[in-house]
């Protein structure tokens, strides 16, 4: 079977080393060794001067909107995974949604101003596929108006723009490290800010608010990482130019084979460098899109249709029409991409594309 990604696998013997290393420190949980060595690694790595990691991708946006958000209306894209609209209800916020941008499929940056009320307290937006929103005009938005950024940053790892890490854009940023995300910890996630109240709340938040034994600073949940994680992040992380190296490979093939002529890829925005993080195609109608799905599925190829369906229509969301978002949603299907994905099969998936 060719599924839509393969986490990428250490070789066991790494990942042994580093849960010995557990094993011997006969430490867990709670922020030991390896948490604090693979957020020493990371910085480095990434380029940035702070990260906590978590235990998800899902519970730092969750944190961000508790701590900004204040229950208030949160301008958000319609396309990204459902987590992103879930953190805001979770969360008691009311999601306001703004039409994406049709090919570079992030949020509209023209349309938020006309969405912002007296009671928008956030902007919470999904660097789509690891392509950059406008962060620029979004950042003089908020600004103008009093507002906080929030980034999901799940699919970014990597992801340079304007020359720093797109995780140093937005009040801020979250990121997954889920094991069908590109640099993983099986499940796990991080979050970033440069505002030093903000290290100080996202901090002591993601571990019940804690000031030590036996004082709080405030209120706060369980985000905490463990050490049987971290040594998987630990292991993954000395291979992480060669997982960029393999899905490049994979994209520059697909980019090669596929025939463009009535097929739409996905515009990265000018500036980024991309992480190479998914494969999307957006293709004419639906009806040609469940064919071809069907046409692969009966080879045993599982693409899968991300993002499916534009959020603005989930059962527990007010109702408003997003055109665009909808329309991509329906059109747009992810072909396989991972690490060691061969040309021969690229060649197969183009060909009963086309
Ligand atoms: C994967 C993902 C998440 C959630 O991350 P988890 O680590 O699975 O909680 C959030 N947002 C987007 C856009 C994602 O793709």
């Amino acid at each position: 079977m060719i599924p839509v990604t393969k986490t990428f696998l250490p070789p066991l013997e790494d990942y042994n080393l580093w849960v010995k290393r557990a094993f011997d420190n006969q430490w867990l949980t709670n922020r030991g060794e390896l948490v604090n060595l693979l957020e020493d690694k990371l910085k480095a790595y990434l380029n940035i001067d702070w990260i906590t990691i978590t235990n998800n991708g899902t519970v730092p946006i969750q944190m961000a909107l508790k701590l900004l958000a204040k229950g208030g209306e949160i301008i958000t894209t319609p396309f990204s995974y459902v987590a992103t609209t879930a953190a805001i209800v979770w969360e008691n916020c009311t999601p306001v949604f703004v039409d994406i941008h049709p090919d570079y499929l992030t949020i509209d940056e023209t349309k938020i101003e006309n969405a912002i009320t007296a009671n928008t307290t956030c902007i919470l937006a999904t660097h789509v596929f690891g392509n950059p929103c406008n962060v620029e005009a979004i950042e003089t938005i908020a600004k103008k108006h009093n507002l906080h950024v929030i980034y999901d940053a799940a699919h970014c790892f990597g992801v340079n723009y304007k020359g720093k890490s797109i995780f140093d854009y937005g009040d801020i940023s979250t990121c997954s490290f889920h094991a069908t995300k590109l640099f993983h910890t099986a499940e796990g996630g991080a979050m970033f800010t440069k505002n030093s109240d903000l290290k100080h709340q996202l901090f002591y938040s993601h571990n019940f608010g804690h000031d030590g034994p036996l004082a709080f600073h405030g209120l706060g949940v369980n985000g905490k990482i463990s050490e049987l994680q971290a040594a998987m992040g630990l292991s993954v992380l000395p291979y992480i130019d060669e997982i960029l190296a393999g899905r490049k490979k994979v994209v520059d093939t697909y980019n090669t084979m596929l025939d463009f002529s009535r097929l739409r890829k996905l515009k990265i925005r000018e500036n980024t460098e991309w992480n190479y993080s998914y494969y999307p195609v957006i293709i004419e109608s639906e009806d040609k899109l469940l064919k071809i799905q069907r046409e692969l599925n009966e080879i045993d190829i599982m693409p899968r249709r991300y993002f499916y369906p534009s959020l603005n229509t989930l059962p527990y969301v007010k109702h408003t029409d997003m055109p665009v978002s909808e329309n991509t949603a329906k059109s747009i299907l992810c072909l396989p991409l991972y690490v060691g994905l061969e040309a021969i099969q690229i060649e197969k998936i183009a060909r009963i594309i086309k």
